[in-house]
């Protein structure tokens, strides 16, 4: 009975019962105490309901000033204050002020003050042409010993002002009180225009040094001033807060030739995707998507296993001690029918398709990362523990949500082949990636490198070679010659003679490569010990070979021109070649001869 009364005690502190009641049913019979006990139960529930709705009210204000001051920080940051006024109004009011009329020489300048005139060598410069203006007028010498303080009063009274004639009031204090210098900068201040030739990276490094970090993932200013008010005192814990958008990691762009050394021991290479970067944010059973540029995507891909298109098929794969985390990755679109990843413009209508059709493309995410989870934020950690932790904690469901795999290597020969591999797969590119390396936020470094074929064509032009023999391919395309070797023309032979020179597998059309194959008759096996004279080979065989007078010459693109070590018939061959199109004006006469091709080497143009 003690432990009752004790529990209602309890109760009656939380609800504000009278005492005496509670202390009246002491030793009585436990009926007596259940009635009581009742009754301060729905006493409770009253006073609950009441201290909730009470609860409810306060949450609404805090909601509404909070969103307040960060609509206003929003604009602060984005725009500055809003003084709505522009040049035209300024001119009006100092007209007014300096009691000069609107249609004399001088108020004339300031309305027209982008016009330029032998006395108007600042036009263009509202600030500027005020300053000539107010300078002979002004009875302020020297500086004004007004507070920034009062500066800010004076601007949050104009901020405020509801009428010209209060906005009048605020120009005439500033004209009144501060010296002609001292008002160009303020106008400046007012026109949002400060013509400092000065970035706020700059100001930012004077400021803090990690003022420029900060404000890179929270994008408020008032919350950098605010946080980052002692120069000595470091950020230690990166801003990561869930629900908010977070600037990635970027990746940079380095000649290949630099990357091993950049990396200095074993490296990371993955696919580069090509989707859309989006950072997939989890509480319970709440999901928010936002894009690298902080779009919120929720509504497309659902903010629970209910809605959207993606949701409700990922909210089963984290693991169940997982109550909140940030991964990071690429939205693609992924193809039922071919198991498949589909090229990037298909992303968004496969993200607004709500259809049931099992075959429709749909989004897919393919996670390389994770930046925070269960209220640790995991950026600090090298790239490896990241992935281990990943693993861990995801569970992969096929065509829906995907754990990005690498490669390891840490030789050059290992990169080229990397990427040699990536282009016949006709994949955007590779991403090198340090895993020792933390994750910082908004930022290209040296430990995530980008190569696209594009960016390593030091050729400038493409070449044109004859297509001299061919490979069966893999899988669907078996019955087809699917990569090709060409050959550059001998022209020191009087007869009709081609040197291997490369061999290409990638950059055709499905519609090319039928074209390729139309005349099987012309594709002739190739015989090793029966090699014809006006063909050579290296160490790389074809499968099949056709006659110059029956092939086609190929327009190719490359990176540029490498020693082949003995693979073709020329000590030279091209890294990362990619067929661009067939030259219908040219054959096997006018392809690109052996010495066409050194002087590309040395010239880096086809002559
Ligand atoms: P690009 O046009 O080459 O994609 P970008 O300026 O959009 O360049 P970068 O920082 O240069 O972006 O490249 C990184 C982008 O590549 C990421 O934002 C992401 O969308 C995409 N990406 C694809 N695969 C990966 C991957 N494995 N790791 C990191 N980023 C990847």
């Amino acid at each position: 009975l003690n432990k009752k009364a004790q529990q209602l005690e309890e109760v009656i502190l939380m609800t504000g019962v009278r005492v005496e009641e509670i202390t009246s049913s002491r030793g009585t019979d436990l009926e007596t105490l259940e009635t009581t006990h009742n009754k301060l139960k729905q006493n409770q529930e009253k006073y609950a309901a009441k201290f909730l709705i009470e609860i409810e009210k306060l949450k609404r204000e805090v909601e509404s000033s909070s969103k307040k001051t960060s609509e206003n920080v929003e604009q602060l940051d984005k725009e500055g204050a809003h003084y709505r006024m522009k040049e035209a109004n300024l001119a009006k009011m100092y007209i007014d002020v300096l009691g000069i009329g609107r249609k004399s020489e001088t108020g004339q300048r300031l309305v027209n003050w982008k016009m330029p005139g032998k006395n108007n060598i600042v036009a263009g410069d509202f600030a500027s042409v005020a300053y000539d203006i107010i300078a002979p007028r002004s009875t302020v010498i020297g500086s004004s010993k007004i507070t920034i303080n009062e500066v800010n009063h004076q601007l949050d009274l104009l901020n405020a002002a509801s009428s010209g004639k209060e906005s009048q009031k605020v120009i005439r204090y500033f004209f009144d009180n501060f010296s002609p210098d001292e008002q160009k900068w303020i106008i400046r201040i007012i026109l949002k225009e400060l013509k400092l030739g000065m970035s706020e990276k700059s100001v930012f490094q004077v400021y803090h040094p990690d003022a420029e970090d900060l404000f890179n993932v929270c994008s408020s200013l008032k919350k950098v001033c605010d946080d980052l008010q002692d120069p000595s005192v470091r950020l230690t814990v990166k801003e990561i807060s869930l629900f908010n958008p977070i600037k990635p990691m970027l990746a940079k762009l380095v000649p290949i030739q630099e990357i091993v050394k950049l990396m200095g021991g074993n490296f990371w290479i993955e696919q580069k995707l090509d989707g859309e970067r989006i950072h997939i944010h989890k509480r319970d059973r709440e999901y928010k998507y936002f894009s690298r540029r902080a779009t919120d995507y929720t509504e497309l891909y659902g903010s629970n296993r209910y809605e959207g298109s993606l949701t409700p098929f990922i909210y089963d794969c984290f693991d169940s001690r997982v109550k909140s985390c940030i991964i990071d990755g690429e939205m693609v679109t992924w193809d039922p029918i071919y198991q498949a990843v589909l090229p990037f413009g298909s992303l968004k209508t496969a993200g607004l398709d709500r259809s049931t059709d099992e075959n429709k493309a749909r989004p897919c995410f393919v996670i390389f990362d994770i930046l925070y989870c269960n209220g640790k934020v995991l950026i600090e950690k090298p790239l490896s523990e990241r992935q281990m932790f990943l693993r861990k904690i995801v569970k992969e469901k096929e065509g829906h949500l995907i754990i990005l795999e690498h490669k390891t290597a840490s030789t050059q020969k290992e990169l080229v082949d990397v990427i040699e591999t990536a282009i016949q797969e006709r994949q955007e590119g590779v991403i090198v990636k340090n895993p020792s390396s933390a994750y910082t936020l908004n930022t290209r470094n040296n430990d995530w490198i980008k190569i696209k074929p594009e960016y390593m064509d030091s050729l400038g032009d493409s070449l044109d070679l004859l297509v001299i023999g061919g490979l069966y391919g893999i899988g669907k395309r078996r019955d087809m010659v699917g990569s090709f070797f060409c050959g550059l023309r001998d022209a020191s032979s009087s007869e009709p003679k081609f040197l291997a020179f490369c061999r290409i597998g990638t950059g055709f059309t499905m519609e090319n490569l039928k074209e390729f194959n139309k005349n099987a008759q012309d594709w002739k096996p190739f015989d090793a010990n029966k090699c014809p004279s006006w063909l050579s080979f290296g160490k790389d065989k074809p499968d099949v070979i056709i006659a110059p007078n029956k092939s086609f010459v190929a327009q190719v693109k490359a990176a540029e021109i490498i020693p082949a070590g003995d693979s073709f018939a020329v000590p030279y061959t091209l890294r990362f070649p990619r067929f661009e199109k067939v030259r219908e004006d040219k054959d096997w006469k006018s392809a690109m001869s052996f010495q066409e091709m050194m002087d590309m080497k040395k010239y880096g143009t086809q002559s």
